[in-house]
C-alpha cells in the first residue's frame, strides 16, 4: 500500500490536527545550537494552517526518563518555532495534564500549540501496550485527524507515532514522504555507480546497513572512528583509536563478501593522528598502516582521514550517480579534525545524481561547517530512522500510515 499523504485528509477548516514532529535538536545549556530539525517541521504546520487547521505539534527531546525534567524542556523549541512560523506559537506546561487540556479546548483554527516534552510521560515509550494506547487516546482527545512528520522516530513503536496514528485518520506529513521518496531512490532503481560513504563513531551502528546495501552499491568508503576497526580487520595496529575488537571478525566477513560481489570497500590510506582527545592537541599525518609510528606511538588517537585519503574519497563521491553518506569522517566538531568531512560534504555537493545526507551528526556538520542544504540532493533529519529503512527493516511508524 501506498503511504498516506496530507492531501488525503480532505476538508480541514476547523479541524484540530496533532502532528508529531521531530524536535529533537541538540541543546547547550538550554540554547538550540542546530535548528534544522524545527525547520523541516515548518512546511507540513505552514501547509495545515494554510488549510483552516488549528495544529497541535507535539515531539520528545532528549531522554528524560518518563518524568518532567527542566533541562528537557520544549519551551525554546516552541518559541523558535514561532519564530520560524512567524506566528505566536501557544506553550503548554505539560503534556496531557490541566494546562494542555484548559489549551487545547480553547485552540482555534490558524492556531499552533506546542505540548511539552513525550517522554515526561512514562506511557509514551511503555512496553506496554495498552499504556501506550491509552496515553495516545489523550494526545487526541478532540482531535480530527494525526499527521506523522517526525521521521526521525517513524522506526519507534510508541505511543505518539504508532498508536495515535492507528485511532484516527491519519497520514504521512510533507517532510515523511519526503524522506522516505528519497530513502525508496537509494533502494529500488539506483543509477550506477552507487557508492556509501559511511563514517561516525561506531561500527556496531552501522553493521545492518553494511550487510543490506553490499549487495546494491559498487563501492563503500569507510571513514570516521569506524575506520580503525576495519584496518584492525586488516591486521593493521590502530593504536589509541576507538576499535570495536568484538567486531573485528564480522568486519573480516564483511571485507570477504564485498570482495565476492565485486563491490570496491575504499578504506583510507592516511590518517590524523593525535596525542589526545581535544582540540588543541598535538597532532600529525601518517599512513594508515603505520599509526603507531607516529611521534605519540601505540598512545595515538585517529581523528579523522588524512588529505590524500580525502581527495581520493570525492574524486569516488563526484564520479557516482548515487551517494548515501552517514557519520563524519573525524571529530568534526573540533576544527583540526573537520577537514576529512569538510572534502566529503563538499564532493556530495557536486554529485550529478542523488547525493543524501543522512544522520544527525552528519547533517549537524554540513550545516556547522557552512554548506547551504539546497546544495545537496537531500538531508535526512533521520539517523537511526534512515538506517533502519536502509537496513530493509519494517518500520512500525510507516507500517501504521499504510506503508
Ligand atoms: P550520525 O549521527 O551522522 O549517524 P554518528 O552518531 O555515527 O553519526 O557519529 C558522529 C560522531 O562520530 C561525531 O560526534 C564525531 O565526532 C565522531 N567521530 C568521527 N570520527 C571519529 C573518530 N575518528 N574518533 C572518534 N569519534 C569520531
Ligand atoms: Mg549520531
Amino acid at each position: 500500500m501506498p503511504l498516506r499523504t496530507i492531501d488525503s485528509l480532505g476538508n480541514l477548516a476547523g479541524k484540530t490536527v496533532l502532528v508529531r514532529c521531530d524536535f529533537n535538536v541538540p541543546l547547550a545549556d538550554g540554547v538550540i545550537t542546530d535548528d534544522g530539525r524545527i525547520r523541516s517541521s515548518v512546511p507540513t504546520i505552514r501547509y495545515l494552517l494554510d488549510a483552516g487547521a488549528a495544529v497541535i505539534a507535539v515531539s520528545h527531546l532528549g531522554r528524560p526518563e518518563g518524568v518532567p525534567d527542566t533541562q528537557y524542556s520544549l519551551a525554546p523549541i516552541s518559541s523558535r518555532l514561532g519564530e520560524l512560523l512567524e506566528t505566536s506559537v501557544l506553550f503548554a506546561t505539560d503534556t496531557v495534564g490541566p494546562d494542555a487540556t484548559a489549551r487545547r479546548a480553547a485552540l482555534t483554527p490558524g492556531n499552533v500549540l506546542v505540548l511539552e516534552n513525550l517522554r515526561f510521560d512514562p506511557r509514551e515509550t511503555s512496553k506496554v501496550d495498552s499504556e501506550r494506547e491509552e496515553f495516545a487516546a489523550l494526545l487526541l482527545a478532540g482531535v480530527d485527524a494525526f499527521v506523522s512528520d517526525g521521521f526521525g522516530v517513524v522506526h519507534r513503536k510508541q505511543a505518539s507515532v504508532y498508536e495515535a496514528a492507528r485511532a484516527v485518520p491519519s497520514t504521512a506529513g510533507l517532510l515523511v514522504a519526503a524522506e522516505t521518496e528519497v530513502l525508496r531512490r537509494l533502494t529500488t532503481d539506483t543509477q550506477r555507480p552507487y557508492t556509501v560513504v559511511l563514517g561516525g563513531s561506531k561500527v556496531s551502528d552501522k553493521l545492518g546497513v553494511i550487510e543490506h546495501l553490499l549487495p546494491r552499491i559498487d563501492r563503500l568508503l569507510i571513514g570516521g572512528g569506524m575506520l580503525f576497526t576495519f584496518l584492525a580487520a586488516q591486521g593493521k595496529s590502530v593504536g589509541a583509536s576507538l576499535c570495536e575488537i568484538d567486531k573485528i571478525d564480522t568486519v573480516v566477513g564483511y571485507l570477504a563478501e564485498a570482495e565476492r560481489r565485486g563491490v570496491e570497500i575504499v578504506l583510507p590510506t592516511d590518517v590524523v593522528v593525535a596525542n589526545r582527545f581535544a582540540e588543541d592537541a598535538d597532532h600529525v599525518t601518517v599512513d594508515a598502516d603505520a599509526i603507531e609510528t607516529s611521534p605519540f606511538g601505540s598512545a595515538g588517537i585517529g581523528l579523522d582521514i588524512g588529505p590524500k585519503t580525502a581527495a581520493k574519497f570525492a574524486s569516488l563521491i563526484e564520479s557516482s550517480k548515487t551517494v548515501f553518506w552517514n557519520g563524519p569522517m573525524g571529530v568534526f566538531e573540533m576544527e583540526p579534525f573537520a577537514a576529512g568531512t569538510r572534502a566529503i560534504a563538499d564532493a556530495l555537493t557536486k554529485v550529478d545524481g542523488l547525493g543524501v545526507v543522512g544522520g544527525g551528526d552528519s547533517a549537524a556538520a554540513v550545516r556547522a561547517l557552512g554548506f547551504s542544504e539546497s546544495s545537496f540532493g537531500h538531508i535526512s533529519t533521520g539517523g537511526g530512522a534512515s538506517l533502519e529503512f536502509l537496513e530493509g527493516k519494517a518500520l512500525p511508524g510507516l507500517e501504521a500510515l499504510g506503508w
